[in-house]
């Protein structure tokens, strides 16, 4: 049998469960041998009878005492027995399996596995998986039984056999891992790795063989996602942007002066885009950076020399600020240009309006939503595509919108401080620029963390704030996870708030439930200073900038993760004036003390992240976990971030040392790569 046959060639699996098979992606039988079980169930010795635990699952060995009694009405029969050891007697109970009585019914030892609980008549077992004779459980004692992924029709002992039979086709000859990789780190010996995989001797076994699995995943996904790359910087660059001296002009009738940062970061994308190449490129950069300045750059730069660029925002109201703010700066510098906004929420004429300037190339800077990958939008001539903020963007919707211009510029913005490690596997595809200065007119934040007991204090103290002109936000308790009840409390917050401070302060809300109008309506009031208070939920958590608000309360802080606050924390500090962060905690656990002291003594998102990472462990840090792309079989970049850092140092070497994979030690290691590149495709094409 070879790796290459059809699953159905294995005995026993006919039309219909190759199908089924086919359904959970197996096609091969060596896809089979890659099908990992999810768990393992682990046979353990029998428990005396009268030792049992309520609420665990145990194996109890003995026999019938007495009759085997079929009770209930036809729809729902309810087979009991006792079962006796020497240690005493446990009732037992099946539903809907009344043939129960004559199979049992004829003595002998019985092995019951299942789970024990607590009736009013004592404890009891329910639904115990049967082994009769008892050899049947005996053979898997001290044995993990491994536990599969299914699918409706599939059963767990099918997949086992077809891996059964597949192992004999797991041999040293069918192994992808170049031998010397193998030995430099003494990992299991292919085919025993493949069968503990399956079926392990032992969690040390299981361990083992896993960490080779493990390797082998991460060394094909980087490879994978460097050939991707090359494949791609290899794309000549049909957008050729030449340099204008109006970009010069602009930079110097900025009222500020770029940030050394800011300038490095801008010189390298200028690069690329004048470049042989064309550009896939990701900028991170705290909060505050300045990030939309150099995206704006970039925008510009293509405008200004008749191509289009294209922002894309996660939310409607980033979209617009950005617009706001973008096409103020057109007409302030005199850019000849215009730009154009396109979100979802725009009525149908307005977006046949958007449409049509799109296409006539009338619009040179295209700023929206997701809006912007909708097929209807159709591009005159798009040479750039940037993204904000893009860990709320899903890889698909990136490649999308690239997908609307002949392999356009790629810039990628984020805030999200990603330890370099998580970023070869996130961004493995794109260079990186990293903005890691602070404007120089910044005094860094204040923080505080405070109890409940302290708000009478804050509101005085934001009363005073907004007396010498400034504004405030004040991020709502979360109530549950239900967008209403949020909702309801934002607006209960803000009404008390609004007769706390009396009529010569505004209070608005904002939150998820309102329409993207009023949403607009209320962040344009704030914007403009016409609104002093600002009551939200965590909607205004991504990219909204108003210098002029100062102090952030954030209540229930505990509630949040290090990331978000962080985030939420950057809504202030991005103007000349001392800004403050008021952390209210009503939580007084060691844990939360911790948690909140980290943000009180740092202002640096890196180390946070950093911080995040090493108190919450392998959690679903920044939503990352969401984006698919870590869907990884065995692998868990976090848990196994070792062994990460192991396979891409060799997958360095190992295209240093022959780019092209063409040596026959890495044929195999090729081909593999090939199908994991159609597979990346697949799933990041809409
Ligand atoms: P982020 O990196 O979080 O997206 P923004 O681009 O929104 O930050 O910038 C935050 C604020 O800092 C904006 O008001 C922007 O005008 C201002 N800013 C950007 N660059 C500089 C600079 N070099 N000096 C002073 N202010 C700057
Ligand atoms: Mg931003």
């Amino acid at each position: 049998m070879r790796e290459t046959e059809r699953i159905g060639s294995l005995k026993g699996i006919g039309e219909k469960t190759e199908n089924l098979f086919r359904k959970v992606g197996v096609d091969t039988v060596g896809d089979i041998l890659r099908y990992y079980p999810r768990g393992f169930e682990i046979f353990e010795d029998p428990v005396p009878i009268g030792s049992v635990e309520e609420g665990k699952i145990s194996t109890v060995a003995g026999s019938v005492f007495g009759r085997i009694q079929v009770s209930g009405n036809q729809r729902m029969q309810v087979t009991t027995l006792c079962l006796k050891d020497l240690t005493g007697t446990i009732k037992v109970i099946w539903f809907r399996m009344p043939f129960l009585r004559n199979t049992l019914g004829k003595g002998g030892v019985l092995f019951l596995r299942g789970r024990v609980v607590r009736k009013k008549d004592g404890l009891m077992m329910e639904h115990p998986e049967i082994y009769y004779p008892a050899a049947k459980y005996e053979e898997k004692i001290h044995t993990m039984q491994p536990v599969y992924p299914l699918t409706a029709g599939l059963t767990n002992n099918a997949v086992i056999k077809a891996v059964r039979q597949a192992l004999s086709c797991a041999n040293a000859k069918t192994d992808i891992l170049p031998e010397e990789l193998s030995e430099k780190y003494h990992f299991m010996a292919y085919e025993e790795a493949v069968r503990n995989m399956h079926f392990p001797k032992d969690k040390e076994h299981f361990a083992a063989a896993r960490e080779r699995f493990v390797f082998e995943e991460f060394l094909v996904f980087i490879l994978s996602l460097r050939q991707m790359k090359e494949a791609e910087n290899r794309a000549k660059n049909r957008f050729v942007l030449a340099d204008q001296e109006k970009i010069n002009g602009f930079l110097e009738a900025l009222p500020y002066r770029l940030t050394d940062a800011q300038l490095k970061v801008w010189g390298e994308i200028k690069e690329d885009m004048q470049g042989e190449h064309v550009m896939s490129r990701l900028v991170q950069g705290d909060v505050g950076s300045g990030k939309t300045v150099v995206a704006f750059l970039a925008l510009l730069l293509a405008g200004l020399n008749g191509y289009q660029g294209a922002l894309m925002a996660p939310t409607e109201v980033l979209a617009r600020q950005h617009y706001e703010n973008i096409s103020g700066m057109l007409k302030d510098y005199d850019l000849p240009m215009e730009a154009q906004l396109l979100t979802g929420s725009m009525t149908a004429a307005q977006k046949r309006g958007a449409y049509e300037r799109i296409q006539s190339g009338e619009a040179s800077i295209i700023i929206g939503t997701h809006a912007l990958i909708q097929e209807k939008a159709v591009y005159q001539e798009l040479a750039l595509v940037v993204t904000d903020e893009q860990h709320r963007f899903g890889v698909r919707q990136r490649e999308a919108l690239a997908g609307k211009g002949a392999m356009p510029h790629i810039l990628v913005m984020s805030a999200t401080p990603i330890p370099r490690t998580l970023a070869i596997i996130l961004y493995g595809d794109l260079d990186i620029s990293v903005i890691d200065e602070m404007p120089k007119n910044r005094l860094p934040i204040k923080n505080c963390v405070v109890d409940t007991g302290y708000r009478e204090k804050a509101y005085d103290f934001m009363k005073k704030q907004i007396a010498q002109g400034r504004q405030c936000y004040v991020i709502c308790p979360m109530v549950e996870e239900s967008e209403s009840l949020d909702a309801e409390n934002v607006m209960d917050y803000s009404q008390t708030l609004q007769d706390e401070m009396g009529g010569a302060v505004r209070v608005g809300c904002l939150h998820g439930k309102m329409k993207q109008q009023e949403k607009d309506a209320v962040m344009d009031a704030f914007g403009r200073n016409e609104i002093q208070i600002l009551v939200s939920t965590t909607v205004v958590e991504v990219g909204i900038d108003v210098p002029n608000a100062t102090v952030i309360m954030i209540e229930n802080a505990e509630r949040f993760g290090l990331a978000q606050l962080h985030q939420l924390r950057g809504r202030v500090g991005r103007g000349k004036h001392q800004s403050y962060c008021i952390f209210m905690s009503a939580s007084k656990s060691d844990e939360t003390k911790e948690r909140l002291d980290i943000l009180n003594h740092s202002n640096d998102g890196f180390f946070i992240a950093g911080e995040d990472l090493r108190l919450r462990g392998p959690g679903d840090l920044f939503g990352i976990r969401q984006s698919g792309i870590l869907d990884f079989k065995v692998a868990d970049v976090f848990q196994d971030a070792k062994i990460l850092k192991n396979a891409s140092e060799e997958a360095e070497l190992i295209l240093k040392d022959d780019p092209e994979l063409g040596q026959p030690r890495y044929m195999r290691l090729k081909k593999h790569i090939g199908s994991k590149i159609q597979k990346i495709m697949l799933e990041t094409t809409l």
